[in-house]
């Protein structure tokens, strides 16, 4: 039922008594489609990912220019242990859970943060699969400080007790050079990755990997041709089921002035500012699923709202075109 569920998602309508609408969120400047049943699954399902991802992307950019702009200082920081191919990603997972409950759990982790003017983290859960090496889960961290900290130090300090932590956890140690890496916020900011650091952070998942490291999109991507990688999707799609893919310490939020919104919430768009545009008739509804149009009509109708323009009606007629050709062409 849950394949079902991602399958139908943004397919199938809720209520058979009315056609689809569509949807504009004016403050995000988004559009949407109503009256269609969803999956909200963050790391299955391409269309509902892109959604959730772009609303907790600009939840993220605005925490962080909120709080450099009234002083503070953000930095990245990457987890990782050592691993091989053959490892299971659900015990490297568990391992790796266990190892960061006995690093929080270090009197001396909290109490030299607490002096370094630390005030809380979102952590990001990224995972890719390597030929080489197996599954590599690793986790993206924003460390949020009221001034500014000598990374260098800091990455010393972080290495030693994580490598510590993963021992006490029963996991393979990192080293001191890759366990850890702290990278200046504003700075990683500008060269992680064109869109930005926050993109690094929600994104992960979504984009293709380097070096011949495979992101579980790369997997789905392949899943249809490539049985190997339909096991490996299979497998991922089990273990991250229902996880959050942001997860911000307690009190974090309402620090950094952010309003809790659930993935439900953002895939719904439910704000006030969503106004709806028009209802589709049934077949040209038909039509857009038969030729994969979705994402297409959403962009169309945010830029007719925003110009004034027709371009979906346009568009729906090429798509009718289109279909009669084909007609025509199977009566011949
Ligand atoms: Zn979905």
């Amino acid at each position: 039922t849950y394949v079902h569920q991602v399958r139908n998602c943004l397919r199938a309508r809720i209520s058979n008594k009315k056609g689809v609408t569509l949807f504009y969120n004016v403050e995000r400047e988004q559009a949407n489609f109503g009256n269609l049943q969803r999956c909200y699954s963050v790391w299955n399902c391409p269309i509902c990912s892109m959604t959730i991802t772009e609303g907790r992307r600009t939840e993220l950019k605005q925490g962080l220019d909120n709080w450099t702009q009234s002083g503070g200082h953000a930095y990245l920081i990457t987890f990782t242990n050592s691993h091989h191919k053959g490892d299971d990603l659900d015990q490297l997972l568990t391992g790796q859970k266990k190892a960061f409950v006995k690093f929080w759990q270090k009197r001396k982790v909290t109490e030299i943060l607490k002096r370094l003017g630390y005030r809380g983290r979102i952590v990001a859960t990224e995972i890719t699969y390597g030929e080489g090496n197996g599954w590599h889960p690793h986790y993206h961290m924003i460390f949020f400080f009221d001034h500014s900290i000598e990374a260098k130090s800091l990455k010393s300090f972080l290495s030693l007790e994580w490598m510590d932590s993963c021992t006490k956890a029963g996991l393979k140690s990192p080293d001191l050079i890759h366990g850890v890496d702290v990278r200046n916020g504003t700075y990683a900011a500008k060269y992680v990755t064109k869109w930005g650091l926050e993109n690094e952070l929600t994104k992960g998942h979504l984009k293709t990997g380097l070096n011949g490291s495979l992101t579980p999109f790369d997997l789905l991507r392949g899943a249809s041709t490539n049985n190997h990688y339909k096991t490996l999707f299979k497998q991922f799609a089990d273990v991250f089921k229902g996880k959050q893919q942001l997860v911000w310490s307690k009190g974090l939020k309402e620090l950094l002035g952010i309003k809790k919104v659930t993935d439900e919430e953002l895939v719904d768009d439910t704000d006030e500012t969503s106004i709806e545009v028009r209802e589709l008739p049934l077949k040209v509804w038909d039509l857009i699923l038969k030729y994969e149009k979705r994402a297409h009509v959403l962009e169309l109708v945010e830029k007719d709202y925003k110009n004034n323009t027709t371009s979906l009606n346009d568009f729906v007629m090429g798509l009718a075109q289109l279909y009669a050709g084909e007609l025509i062409k199977n009566m011949s």
